[in-house]
């Protein structure tokens, strides 16, 4: 029996330092606490996360945040637009939102505020807003990304025993993407010895081709603390004989080792490039009218630089993703966030040489914007996405 509090929300948007170079949001908003899809591989209910006092009751009592609308309005007067998460560490259209309407609530402020959205979820629910996530597609920047593990009945029940079907996640994604609002599979965590089968990954790349613009792969499963204690006592109960393996896979890490991402990670790039399909998300492209805004100098947006800073955050992505390192590119997270700061346009700072005195711009990265500038394209990353 799940239990349902509401509550007051004292703030509802989260500013991150850096653009996340998945999921390319700079906000995130979270309209519930805890989550009702229970799933068994969920970090939300690490302490890092956590509010709930009992980590079991992260799928037992949701906090509802009533009045987060309002807080939101209040808030968005005084932020710049940019893309904002929903969620982070919950689902938006878990059942609760059937009942309570936050989400709904929260993307009618983000679309008056004409705010670009990045909804990550596992529920057809989303078919509902439909309405909205239009607009805010037309007026800014919309994407969908429906998290899709696997079709087997056998592994849902272990893992996701609560979320709609992979079906009916999938038929989502056909409608929204015949709508006109870009959606994809977010085909993570990649659950050791459970997901990461050819025929497994196979099977979740290749329907998802046919409907879906990506599928974001490349996360494998953490254990993490509270995350690791379910997650160790479900293979005991259901699957012993793995138990061995992920002590061994794990030791005393969070993640397994780097020569398992990099192949698990390079069995999904392949079947992406064979079924035709990206493995990750196109950058978003979105106005920020100075006028939306009483904007600082510092805060205005030119859309130039912004295509240069997210090409080198795709650079980034590449390269961590076939290291299997996450702070193998961090030189690219910082230009990128510098070229996003400039007060002027890139293509001034080029044309008098001075690329090099941006922060963060060394002598390989400032070739990378050159040759992005000069041609409007970057051999080096069409070879990161094309070849391993
Ligand atoms: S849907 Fe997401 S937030 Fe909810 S339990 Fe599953 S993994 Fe956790």
């Amino acid at each position: 029996m799940v239990k349902f509090v509401e509550i007051e929300a004292k703030s509802m948007l989260t500013k991150h330092r850096f653009r996340d170079n998945w999921f390319w949001n700079r906000y995130s908003i979270n309209p519930y606490r805890g989550c009702q899809f229970a799933c068994n591989y969920c970090d939300a209910i690490t302490e890092r996360y956590l509010v709930h006092e009992d980590y079991r009751d992260f799928s037992r009592v949701i906090y509802v945040k009533k009045d987060a609308p309002g807080v939101l309005e209040r808030e968005l007067k005084k932020a710049i637009p940019d893309v904002v998460a929903m969620s982070g560490v919950t689902d938006p259209y878990q059942p609760a939102e059937k009942r309570y309407e936050v989400t709904r609530g929260v993307l009618e402020i983000l679309a008056r505020h004409r705010f670009p959205v990045h909804i990550i979820t596992k529920s057809d629910l989303v078919l509902r807003d439909i309405d909205l996530l239009g607009e805010i597609a037309k007026q800014a920047w919309c994407t969908v990304s429906m998290t899709i593990v696997t079709f087997s009945r056998r592994l849902l029940s272990l893992l996701e025993p609560f979320a709609p079907s992979p079906e009916k996640r999938l038929d989502a994604v056909r409608i929204l993407n015949e709508e006109g609002i870009q959606a994809g599979v977010d085909f993570t965590p990649i659950v050791p010895y459970l997901l990461d089968s050819e025929e497994n990954m196979e099977e979740v790349i290749k329907r998802a081709s046919e409907c879906a613009r990506y599928v974001l792969i490349g996360g494998a499963m953490t254990l993490r603390s509270n995350q690791r204690l379910r997650f160790m006592e479900l293979l005991e109960r259901n699957l012993p004989g793995l138990v061995e393996k992920y002590e061994k896979l794990y030791g005393k890490q969070e993640s397994p080792s780097q020569d398992y991402v990099v192949k698990v990670n390079k069995k999904a790039f392949q079947f992406c490039r064979g079924y035709g399909i990206e493995n990750y998300i196109p950058p978003p492209s979105f106005e920020r009218a100075l006028s939306q805004k009483t904007l600082t100098p510092k805060e205005g947006f030119d859309k130039e630089n912004f295509e240069v800073a997210s090409h080198l955050l795709l650079m980034a992505f590449f390269k961590e993703f076939k290291s299997g390192d996450p702070y193998s590119a961090w030189a690219y997270h910082r230009a990128s966030q510098s070229i996003e700061n400039l007060n002027e346009s890139i293509k001034e700072i080029y044309k008098r040489g001075e690329l090099r005195k941006i922060p963060g711009v060394g002598e390989s990265i400032s070739r990378e914007i050159e040759e992005f500038l000069a041609k409007g394209r970057s051999e080096r990353l069409e070879k990161e996405m094309s070849t391993w």
